[in-house]
């Protein structure tokens, strides 16, 4: 969809918000911190297709638990999902954006400016900041304070029934069917309120404490976790979404967040690319209808805040609330997972208990 008007858009990230806005509007500048070497070998990755609910496993008997309902889940490759957004997109590399301000006088005036740490900066009318979960223009349109994170107590994803660790196993690529030993899997494994031994604090220490959980698991996951080599890097993440989320002014419609940016939250629903790709195509919409006339930037930007605000923390708060739920082997069965499955949460279904999360960690969490 081509922009109709003079609306210049700075995008800050180019994940798959950032290209996605890129896709659906002509007239715009990609900025990525990441070098273009880093960024297209960057290890981590979403995961593959599957047809019918996902299966949840007891991870020491090997027993279904539930079989989690979705329709039509899809596992994808983030790389695969980047290559292809990324046609035709001119994205600037080695740009990690520092600040975002108006311009308050000279012949840019009331235009918004985005600073890079290497001292360079770029002059638009919109500044969209689909920088990830850790965004550093939320702080800038914020503040530090309100823009700052709560890390769920969450480390490194079947459900052992003795210590609520979660170990999920899924295929991230199949380059040849019909050659098992040419498919990459992805291994993640996460638990609640359980700091890591200070031996597992470098790659060594931490790989042999994964070694170590895998032999507590029924089978495929205990194979899983021997196969692993030895020089593999295990990232460490901590689960992290944003308890302060509330309106941000976004100054008249010159500065917005997208994505991640605008709604980090825990992966356990799997929901974080479904709203990416949400908040994108609306992004896009209301960039078009400012362009167009239809409504002035600032109507434009405050319609897109607010629906993806709403819609953005109510997913947040329900994949936290999945997150507790399914670390501890007496609640997961009241878990939202099992209760509605993978579907796109709906306003209904964010209240009571769900709300309830909002710091309090009530339920003894
Ligand atoms: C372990 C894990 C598993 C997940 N599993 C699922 C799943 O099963 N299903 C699902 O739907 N979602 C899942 N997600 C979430 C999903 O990956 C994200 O929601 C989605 O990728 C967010 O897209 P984004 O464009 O907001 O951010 P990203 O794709 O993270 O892109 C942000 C980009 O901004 C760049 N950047 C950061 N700071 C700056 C800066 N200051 N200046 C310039 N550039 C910057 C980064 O380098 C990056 O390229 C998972 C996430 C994790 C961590």
């Amino acid at each position: 969809m081509a922009q109709k008007g003079n609306i210049h858009t700075l995008i800050v990230g180019a994940g798959t918000s950032g290209l996605l806005i890129a896709q659906g509007l002509k007239k715009v500048a990609i900025f990525e911190a990441e070098t273009s070497t880093a960024y297209q070998t960057r290890p981590r990755d979403l995961t593959p297709d599957a047809t019918t609910g996902l299966p949840v496993y007891n991870g020491k008997t090997g027993e279904l638990v539930v079989e989690m309902e979705a329709e039509n889940p899809c596992r994808v490759s983030r790389k695969k999902l980047r290559i292809l957004f990324m046609e035709g997109i001119d994205v600037r590399y080695g740009k990690e954006a520092d600040g975002v301000a108006l311009v308050e006088e000279g012949d840019e005036e009331g235009k918004v400016k985005l600073c890079f740490k290497d001292g360079t900066s770029a002059v638009g009318d919109v500044v969209v900041g689909a920088d990830g979960a850790r965004s550093r223009v939320r702080e800038c349109v914020v503040g530090e304070e309100a823009a700052r994170l709560t890390e769920n107590p969450l480390c490194i994803t079947s459900i052992h029934p003795d210590h609520g660790t979660v170990f999920w196993i899924s295929i991230q690529d199949v380059p040849d069917p019909s050659d098992p030993s040419t498919w990459t899997f992805q291994l993640l494994m996460s638990w609640l309120n359980n700091p890591l031994p200070a031996s597992a604090n470098n790659h060594q220490g931490r790989m042999a404490f994964f070694k170590t959980r895998a032999e507590e698991w029924a089978e495929p996951w205990r194979s899983a976790g021997r196969w692993v080599k030895r020089d593999t890097r295990i990232p460490l993440d901590a689960g992290r979404y944003w308890e302060r989320a509330r309106k941000w002014d976004n100054r008249a419609g010159r500065m917005t967040l997208c994505s991640d940016a605008a709604h980090p939250m825990t992966p356990h629903r799997g929901q974080g690319l479904n709203n990416a790709l949400q908040d994108s195509s609306h992004f896009v919409a209301a960039m078009v209808a400012a362009a167009s006339g239809g409504k002035s930037l600032a109507e434009a930007v405050d319609a897109y805040d607010a629906e993806v605000l709403e819609r953005g923390t109510l997913e947040m708060w329900i994949s936290l609330k999945q997150t507790m739920f399914i670390h501890n082997w007496e609640t997961l069965m009241a878990s939202p997972m099992v209760k509605m499955g993978m579907h796109q949460a709906r306003k209904e279904e964010g209240g009571g208990s769900c709300v309830d999360y909002r710091g309090g960690r009530e339920g003894g969490i």
